[in-house]
């Protein structure tokens, strides 16, 4: 298949072209290049013109059975579970040093596959590189064998990998997330099974082709069921063989996924949707801290789960902070996403564009003021999935107020004092992340630790941090941090081992 890209962007590296020409992208299991049973398939389109890029195999569950079976028989027979750990360490470093060594193909394949910015793609590889050396060094640190100084008992604790570990993601950030998934869950010995986005699985096939193309893991370690949610999704959700879970989406499906592992009984980690919020004191300087909002809406087109979508703006300052949020949104530069100059690509789908245009409806049916107004943009030549940021203002029990858009849509509303910020930002069922913004840093500690979610970020919002562990609360999330230690805690299975003395 070939791919056509607007003339305004750079083009292809010669390995895109010849990786996006393969007629069927086949799924990655157990090491082997794999069709769906019944020969399903599925269309993957760019987001920025609209077009087809790839088909690829629609598995079922039969299919992901396979996979899982797949990920167990290699924790039980590959080698991988118990390889001295710097040898695995070693492994993901030189998995590092290939996504490194073709960073700018990943980088475009991300780009092109879910419309981001060429530049934000370029950091989500960054991140994935920084991930996979993060975990790598980390294991090396840990106490497999924690010796327990107890009267009249010799105790200790054993630390092992668990088994295969299941991972579903999103759309929105598909590399960067396989990454936080996987990096743990291999530097601590055990076997996956991945199951990327039906809108964004390129990137996820990719890194299988340089992995099995360089032979960086063994057969089985590494396993990527493509497919639709309600078939390969349900599948990997309900198997039984899995040891550990990972679900990252909406809290929708996140529900779905959690309710069958319960059944089964599989430790799951939950990372949802939010209803972030940024509380604006009267002592910040207003054009920095507006631009700063203005960056985290319009990053990624708004499609991040922790973004600062309600701004909270104390009273005094309210009228001027709008009006500069008005007049700095409206600059911002929407284009194709690898096109020079674009600060702001498409929204991932048209189902996606009709849920952004929907709220703007609906919080407008709402009561709502229409500060700035948004709706569909249209560009010249090209036919994706294009929406201009828009600013919504009043009650905050609006439902463009409540509820996640995941679009480019703040919602702003004034307060009069902290404790009202506080209550304001505090005042949803989400719990991601939220942040405050003021010259008075004891102030900014204060509120920070107030806000009831997993987060609290001072004069900065979406800063996610290696080391720092990163989770949500409520409908944001359950099953603790990613990107810490507490991660890779996660995936050793702790056994206390007790002689008496
Ligand atoms: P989604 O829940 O629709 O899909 C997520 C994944 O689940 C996809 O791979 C999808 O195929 C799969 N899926 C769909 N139906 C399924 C089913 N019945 N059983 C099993 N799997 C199924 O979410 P999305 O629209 O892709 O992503 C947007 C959502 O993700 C937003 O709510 C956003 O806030 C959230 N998100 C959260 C984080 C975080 O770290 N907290 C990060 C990114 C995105």
């Amino acid at each position: 298949m070939s791919t056509t890209i607007p003339d305004q962007a750079a083009e292809l590296a010669p390995a895109v072209s010849s990786f996006l020409a393969t007629d069927l992208h086949k799924a990655y299991v157990g090491g082997q290049w794999v069709e769906a049973a019944d020969g399903s398939t599925f269309e993957v389109l760019d987001p920025g013109t609209g077009n087809r890029i790839a088909v690829v195999a629609g598995l079922g569950k039969a299919d992901v059975d396979r996979a899982v079976d797949a990920a167990a028989d290699a924790f039980s027979n590959s080698g991988w579970a118990s390889m001295p750990v710097a040898e695995r360490a070693v492994a993901l470093h030189r998995i590092a040093d290939a996504v490194e060594a073709r960073f700018k193909e990943f980088a475009q394949i991300e780009s092109l596959d879910c419309g981001k910015i060429y530049a934000q793609a370029e950091a989500d590889i960054q991140n994935f590189i920084d991930t996979f050396r993060y975990f790598a060094d980390l294991s090396q640190a840990v106490n497999y064998r924690q010796v327990i100084a107890v009267k009249g008992h010799e105790a200790w604790v054993a630390r092992h990998p668990w088994g295969p570990c299941g991972f579903i993601i999103p759309w929105n950030f598909p590399f960067l997330l396989a990454g936080w998934g996987l990096a743990p869950a291999l530097a601590a010995g055990n076997t996956c099974v991945l199951k990327p986005a039906e809108d964004t699985p390129l990137s996820a096939l990719y890194l299988c082709h340089v992995v099995h193309e360089l032979g960086l893991l063994p057969a089985g370690v590494l396993n990527v069921v493509t497919g639709l949610g309600e078939t390969a999704g349900a599948a990997v959700s309900q198997n039984p063989r899995f040891r550990r879970m990972s679900f990252t989406g909406s809290p929708e499906v996140g529900r779905l996924v959690a309710e069958a592992c319960g059944r089964n009984l599989i430790p799951i980690k939950c990372e949802l949707g939010g209803k972030g919020a940024a509380v604006v004191f009267n002592d910040v300087d207003i054009a920095k801290t507006a631009q700063g909002l203005v960056n985290a809406i319009t990053f990624h087109t708004g499609q991040v789960c922790c973004d600062a979508t309600r701004w909270l703006i104390q009273k005094d300052i309210y009228e001027d902070f709008v009006a500069e949020c008005k007049s700095r949104m409206q600059d911002v530069q929407i284009g194709y996403p690898m096109a020079a100059g674009s600060q702001m690509g498409p929204v991932v789908n048209a189902k996606q564009r009709a849920r952004v245009l929907g709220y703007l409806e609906k919080g407008v049916a709402d009561g709502a003021d229409l500060v700035l107004e948004g709706g569909a943009a249209e560009l010249e030549g090209l036919n994706g999935f294009y929406v201009k940021p828009a600013l919504l203002a009043g009650s905050l029990n609006n439902v463009a107020a409540r509820e996640e858009i995941f679009g480019p849509v703040a919602y702003l509303a004034p307060f009069s004092d902290e404790e009202e910020g506080i209550r304001l930002a505090n005042d949803t069922e989400y719990g991601l992340g939220n942040s405050v913004w003021s010259s008075d840093l004891q102030r900014c500690a204060r509120v920070a630790e107030a806000f009831r979610s997993g987060n609290g970020w001072i004069n900065s919002h979406n800063v996610v941090v290696h080391g720092v562990p990163y989770a949500g609360i409520g409908k944001s999330g359950m099953g603790g941090g990613v990107v810490s230690p507490d991660t890779l805690d996660d995936y050793l299975r702790p056994i206390s081992v007790v002689r008496p003395l």
